[in-house]
């Protein structure tokens, strides 16, 4: 193909996703700032063609992950702590979950099956990592703050617990978990503790320079053994950017795989993947020199700003918010609105945002969700103009048939923010089934 050709097809491709700068409540996460934008393509472009694989040949990469490392590490406090640099939050709770496991195995023995405590709020990635790497998980209460249960976490850990998992804030309704309460009782059974700030690293402590009420979750608390950090979220890096801390340098190594009895290279693994791209790693170098912390703090005034706008125009149109508001995320519900044909008629007007189930063993009712960009502070006048247009417009609401809903996801006219209503629907093998059934229907 000709270059013009191939650029018509990127073009073409380009507006398959239907995103309008500004609108978006997940997935993205825009500051509006076109210099930073041009200084992160800048540096993925220039290292694009350069492999993380071997260290000892790309010493570019060393000084990158180096410095992206100590940055986090400093925002954590913890100048002592050891990190790597993973391609995303996923890549980085598997590391933890690794290390923490291969620890633990180490002490206790073989024939013991680790188990992994979590609440009821943790990231379904440690989920994934415990499926992938052979741990049981028990899962626990949340209070009725939507934070860990205290009680709940005593009961659902053993001797044969190898890890903790709690987050700051977890993404459903970005409540913070009670970290210091739960650290003091996981460093007396001496059981690993992993705190998940991939959504809250770098914005928490800047809301707390901010002046904002912030439990506090980072290496101060002892006995909090590992944090996993997003850049690609409010670091603002382009995606493949994320950061495992450890506190001793002990779990770290037992995150490093090596290999050096094959006939081919030396294989010498940090993370989770091998051959990777130098580019988002540079990137997220970049973005941070360009920002600093001043910067972020900048971003993190107008995410503030845009949240408590945002929040009380929602209050003023009957939306109260289903638990504390601790963070960059709100999680709403309305007892007097149709949730769905609201979220339907948003996203008709452009607005892209999700809703999230009804949990009857904790009273919450089905709720949308926000997270909240830099970007938000100039649109939150307009949303909240749509919000009430759409709130206004009462029709009934056609009946929801299930063939109907996979047609229009695998034709494109329905995403996963209506999702819940499937959930609602059936069981939760049936729907997994369901997923799987989408995906091999659009990729083969
Ligand atoms: C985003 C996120 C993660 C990791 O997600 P990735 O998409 O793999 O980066 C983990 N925990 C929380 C709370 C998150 O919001």
């Amino acid at each position: 193909m000709s270059e013009s050709e191939i650029i018509e097809l990127l073009e073409k491709a380009e507006k398959l996703d239907v995103l309008t700068s500004g609108k978006f409540f997940a997935y993205i996460y825009e500051t509006g700032d076109e210099k930073l934008k041009e200084i992160a393509l800048k540096a993925l472009l220039q290292f694009y063609n350069k492999n993380m694989l071997d260290f000892t040949v790309y010493r570019s990469a060393v000084y990158f992950e180096r410095e992206v490392v100590n940055f986090c590490k400093r925002l954590m406090n913890a100048e002592n702590a050891f990190g790597t640099f993973t391609f995303g939050g996923t890549e980085s709770i598997m590391l933890a979950v690794l290390a923490a496991r291969n620890y633990f195995l180490k002490r206790k023995g073989k024939g013991v099956v680790p188990e992994l405590a979590v609440p009821f709020t943790i990231h379904p990635s440690f989920i994934k990592a415990a499926h992938c790497l052979g741990l049981k998980v028990k899962i626990f209460d949340i209070d009725e703050k939507l934070k860990a249960d205290v009680e709940g976490l005593k009961s659902s850990i053993s001797e044969n617990t190898a890890l903790i998992a709690l987050s700051a804030p977890n993404w459903p309704y970005g409540t913070i978990d009670p970290i210091r309460e739960i650290a003091e009782i996981a460093k007396e059974k001496e059981i690993l503790l992993h705190v998940d700030a991939c959504l809250g690293g770098f914005i928490l402590p800047f809301f707390e320079r901010l002046g904002e009420k912030v439990e506090t979750f980072d290496f101060r608390v002892e006995g909090v053994t590992s944090i996993s950090i997003d850049v690609h979220k409010y670091g603002y890096s382009p995606k493949g950017a994320s950061v495992i801390l450890f506190r001793d340098v002990e779990l770290k190594k037992e995150s490093i795989f090596v290999n050096t009895s094959n006939p081919g290279y030396v294989f010498i693994n940090t993370a989770v993947l091998s051959s990777r791209s130098v580019g988002p790693l540079a990137s997220a170098f970049a973005v941070i020199k360009y920002l600093g912390e001043d910067g972020y703090l900048g971003l993190s005034k107008d995410v503030l700003d845009a949240r408590n706008e945002l929040l009380n125009g929602m209050k003023r149109l009957g939306f109260k918010s289903v638990g504390p508001v601790e963070s960059s995320i709100l999680s709403l519900f309305n007892d007097d609105a149709d949730l769905i044909s609201f979220v339907s008629r948003m996203r008709e007007l452009g607005w892209h945002f999700h809703l999230q189930r009804r949990v009857e063993k904790y009273r919450i009712p089905l709720n949308i969700h926000f997270t909240i960009s830099p970007i938000h502070k100039r649109t939150v006048v307009e949303f909240l103009k749509d919000a009430e247009s759409a709130l206004e417009r009462r029709e009934e609401r056609k009946e929801i048939k299930v063939d109907e809903i996979l047609e229009s996801i695998k034709s494109g006219r329905f995403d996963s923010s209506l999702a819940p209503i499937l959930t609602e629907m059936f069981e939760e093998e049936s729907v997994n089934e369901l997923a799987k059934e989408i995906v091999i229907d659009l990729f083969g």
